[in-house]
């Protein structure tokens, strides 16, 4: 007997604004029904292993298909299936927590993810897509009688009795005009493979169009033929589930390429696992960073017990790991609601407090475990390692044990074992510890060598991201200053207060001073003459460090637009105690003094790459003119 009735709702208009509020997320439909499907699969999977059922259980698979000429989706499953009641109790009654409240919330409603979740309208979504949806299903109980149920769209529905003898239900969407889309194969595929990927009963994709060879034709081509092809779409038990115990290497390694095929191996990884307070699984991967600093296009994935939810995992995962790659799988993140209040509440930041925790846990477990191997990624690790403590007090207290400062030679030290290194030769007169570093060992070679004369430490900090560092140690670290190498000339670098004496009269200074301003004809420079080592440079040329760290900050963006165009401030420094300052004194003419003068400036320009295009070629004209006198 056929029955007709309504869909209880307090408004004759909900498709129609369900259709208006999914729109732009249409292809969740699939992912909402192949869900239910599976539920129902486990469901008589749990009946069964209690007792309660007792019948064969059968090959428990999820099916979709495509009949492209009928224009239908139909997604089957053998799973615990409903009686006409039950369909009228689960399917008739949309939003069991009362549609009244869901016509109240959904006029607010931000996105189509919220209706969905938070009033079981799962099902429904499949009239984002179809004119009519049939569902044709038998219930697992004892004596049940299958039955037929459908509905076009409006809030009229028919149910009536089905033939059918298998447990289980099809769901057959009849595709619309609008959402004819759905019926290629190739983007079915490409939903399933999105969201069913890692569902835990096997999904199978059943594609009837597919040509394949069946040998040769009389004129010798290739002859085909049409035959059904099963897909299976995903792997039912990925590692996340599992227990790290039972995991090698290669497991972890083989699923990263299941994540991301044709990726580059990741370093290592960290397996997540907690129940309590609340329930989280999940694999995070370091990937091995290229030197251009380019965001990695693999992003961390969301799941929801398997299923796939998004891989827009801002707020849960700390902003200085979302450079990792992996799975999150979480049934206690509210998926469903919006992001202001994501963002609140006490899951989500229990969460990303935890997973902050377990990275520092880890690597602090590998620095342990192997220093040598800890060093070797250093290089890779490093980034997140200084990111984090840039950006979370709670990850700088873990880090600071296990974060390392490189020198120019290669070695690595922790922060606690770098102030022992330098506490004795490189403390300023104020009893300061002065750490010295070079952005660019290259450039800076000539300082560095200064440095190293002295016995002094040079720390290599050429990554983009150790100028914030710098800041950020120097902020943290007691009593220490950092300097790089050029910002002063070798003497004043690490200002122990005594002072070199000097072999020239004051007057001496003065005339020394005044040939170099002439030389050098430049206004906006700086001159002194100072008494260095006569070792040291004729001429050094240095950028204070203050000056320099603004201009640095300008330019990568951090505040302070207006020292974006600021003139160079460089000082000059003229060596009093250098060969070279008593050989300019002594020359008679004042055109020879100046040229030796050019001459020193230059060099000094030259050893930092700074001298070039009709500067260099007099500079190279005058050494060739001062070698064969
Ligand atoms: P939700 O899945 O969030 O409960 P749905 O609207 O998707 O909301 O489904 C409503 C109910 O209908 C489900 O809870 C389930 O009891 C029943 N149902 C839906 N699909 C199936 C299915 N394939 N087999 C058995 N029961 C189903």
């Amino acid at each position: 007997m056929q029955e007709k009735g309504n869909i209880s709702i307090h408004t004759e208009n909900i498709f129609p604004i369900i259709k208006k509020f999914l729109y732009s997320d249409h292809e969740i439909f699939l992912r909402e029904l192949v869900s239910n499907a599976v539920d129902a699969t486990q469901k008589i999977k749990r009946l069964s292993a209690l007792g309660e059922y007792t019948e064969e259980l059968g090959d428990l698979m999820v099916e979709v298909s495509v009949d492209k000429e009928a224009k239908t989706i139909t997604v089957s499953d053998s799973g615990i299936g409903m009686t006409a009641d039950e369909i009228k109790k689960f399917i008739n009654q949309i939003a069991f927590s009362g549609a009244s409240e869901f016509v109240e919330k959904f006029k607010d409603a931000a996105d189509a993810k919220e209706i969905i979740g938070k009033f079981g309208l799962g099902f429904y979504s499949a009239f984002m897509v179809s004119d009519k949806v049939e569902i044709n299903t038998r219930s697992y109980q004892k004596d049940a009688k299958a039955a037929h149920w459908q509905c076009d769209g409006n809030t009229e529905f028919e149910i009536a009795p089905s033939e059918r003898d298998l447990r289980g239900t099809d769901v057959i969407l009849h595709i619309n005009e609008d959402s004819q889309e759905f019926l290629d194969e190739a983007r079915i595929q490409g939903i399933l493979d999105k969201y069913a990927k890692f569902l835990p009963v096997t999904v199978k994709f059943g594609q009837k169009d597919q040509s394949v060879e069946d040998g040769k034709d009389q004129d010798g081509k290739d002859k085909y033929k049409t035959v059904k092809v099963d897909n299976i779409i995903n792997n039912t038990a990925p590692i996340w589930t599992k227990n790290p115990s039972e995991l090698k290497d290669e497991d972890y390694l083989k699923f990263y390429q299941e994540l991301y095929p044709f990726s580059d191996e990741p370093q290592f990884w960290i397996h997540l696992n907690v129940d309590y307070p609340f329930n989280l699984t999940g694999v995070l991967y370091f990937p091995r960073l290229k030197k251009d600093f380019e965001v990695p296009k693999n992003k961390i994935q969301l799941y929801s017990r398997q299923v796939f939810i998004t891989d827009e995992v801002k707020d849960i995962v700390p902003e200085f790991l979302m450079l990792l790659h992996g799975v999150i799988d979480s049934p206690d993140i509210p998926l469903n609601v919006s992001r202001s209040f994501l963002q609140s509440d006490s899951n989500v930041k229990k969460i990303n407090a935890y997973i902050t925790k377990k990275v520092a846990d880890k690597l602090g477990e590998l620095f342990k475990k192997d220093r040598e191997a800890y060093q070797e990624k250093w290089g890779n690790i490093g980034l997140f390692v200084k990111y984090g403590m840039l950006s979370e007090e709670k990850f700088h207290e873990k880090a600071k044990d296990f974060c390392l400062l490189k020198n120019t030679e290669g070695q690595y030290f922790t922060l606690n074992e770098y102030e022992e290194k330098v506490k004795v030769n490189q403390k300023d007169k104020d009893d300061k510890n002065v750490f010295l570093y070079t952005t660019d060992a290259a450039k800076q070679d000539n300082f560095i060598q200064s440095a190293n004369r002295r016995g002094y430490d040079v720390l290599d900090m050429h990554e983009i991201i150790d100028n914030h560092w710098i800041n950020h140690l120097e902020q943290k670290l007691e009593n220490t200053q950092l300097k790089r190498v050029d910002a002063d000339t070798i003497d004043k670098l690490i200002d122990t207060g005594d002072n070199q004496e000097s072999v020239l009269s004051d007057e001496d200074k003065t005339i020394l001073q005044e040939i170099y301003t002439k030389a050098i004809e430049n206004t906006a420079l700086k001159v002194e003459v100072a008494s260095l080592a006569p070792d040291e440079m004729p001429v050094t040329i240095t950028m204070p460090e203050f000056m320099r760290r603004m201009k640095d900050m300008a330019a990568t963006g951090g505040g302070m637009p207006f020292m974006g165009n600021m003139p160079e401030s460089f000082n000059v420094s003229i060596n009093a105690n250098h060969p070279m300052s008593a050989k300019i004194l002594k020359a008679k003419r004042e055109d020879t003094r100046v040229k030796f003068a050019k001459q020193a400036y230059d060099l000094a320009l030259l050893s930092q790459n700074m001298l070039e295009g009709a500067s260099l070629t007099k500079f190279i004209q005058r050494s060739v003119e001062l070698a064969s006198k």
